[in-house]
């Protein structure tokens, strides 16, 4: 995709505050953190939202959970607790349509969510 934002943070076209990266996935901070932590764990190849999901992108899905909850034990939130977010569509106010996994952590966190 020429023209996504999180495409280009990825391809480093747009700076971006790199915490992780490997051959499936890019995290970055959240450019208005709600929380200490908050970290967006997005796959490198292009897929609009979970909405685009198929079946061959089932392996880097979970691939995004798994380098979130690395992340998290980075962080030292294993215990006190995180939240993982992944808004679809304009009801969720999704913003950003390269998909992408919200880790907030560091606060209580309010609720409800919905
Ligand atoms: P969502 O509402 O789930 O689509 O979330 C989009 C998120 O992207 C929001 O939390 C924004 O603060 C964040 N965001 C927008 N632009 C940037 C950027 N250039 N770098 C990092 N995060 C961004
Ligand atoms: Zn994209």
């Amino acid at each position: 995709m020429t023209d996504c934002l999180f495409c280009k943070i990825v391809s480093e076209e747009v700076p971006g505050e790199i915490v992780y990266r490997d051959d499936q996935v890019t995290a970055f901070n959240d450019i208005n953190p709600v929380a200490p932590t908050h970290i967006l764990i997005v796959p490198n190849q292009h897929m609009s939202s979970v909405n685009d999901m198929d079946q061959a992108a089932e392996p880097t899905v979970g691939h995004m959970f798994t380098v979130a909850r690395e992340l998290a034990e980075q962080r030292n939130l294993q215990d006190s607790g995180y939240r993982l977010i992944i808004n679809t569509g304009p009801d969720a106010g999704q913003d950003i349509f390269h998909l992408h996994l919200h880790l907030i952590g560091g606060q209580r966190m309010r609720h409800p969510m919905g």
